[in-house]
């Protein structure tokens, strides 16, 4: 039988063992660090942002599986958005791993690849790892310049 947490545990352990877009990236304009105290994951990431378009993305840094891999398809993910798909899709995996009700079967579709992120919320101080390149992501594109913590 086909078993989707199988499935969704080898996207985070591909993602995390063989990051995507890992590394500074050439011409970025954007970039922001950020830190999740609570787990030691530190990053930072790089976007080159053109006419509202994230034309691309990148990340360093050392962390968790959660926090590697979720950064990874974060950057996969937002490549070609406008820069308001990007922080909608911020908002929208946020409000999954925190949120009381669970995903839909819709929600999970939407996220794509990111849905295997979704467990996170039974675990909440994993959410952090999780969300962490996200507010990363979000600080950067609206130009925050200090480093974001998660606590
Ligand atoms: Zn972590």
């Amino acid at each position: 039988m086909f078993d989707l947490k199988d499935l969704y545990q080898e996207v985070i352990i591909d993602h995390s063992k063989r990051p995507r877009h890992f590394g500074k990236l050439a011409g970025q304009n954007r970039e922001a660090e950020g830190y999740n105290p609570l787990c030691g994951d530190r990053l930072t990431v790089e976007l080159i942002v053109e006419d509202g378009i994230v034309k691309d993305a990148a990340f360093e840094g050392a962390g968790c599986a959660i926090s590697t891999a979720s950064a990874s398809l974060m950057t996969d993910m937002v490549r070609g958005k406008t820069e308001a798909e990007a922080q909608a899709l911020f908002r929208q995996f946020q409000s999954l791993v925190t949120r009381n009700d669970p995903p839909t079967e819709d929600e999970l579709l939407e996220l794509e690849k990111l849905a295997a992120l979704a467990g996170v919320r039974a675990f909440p101080s994993r959410v952090k790892c999780a969300t962490l390149a996200w507010h990363t992501l979000s600080a950067a594109l609206d130009r925050r310049n200090a480093p974001v913590k998660t606590e």
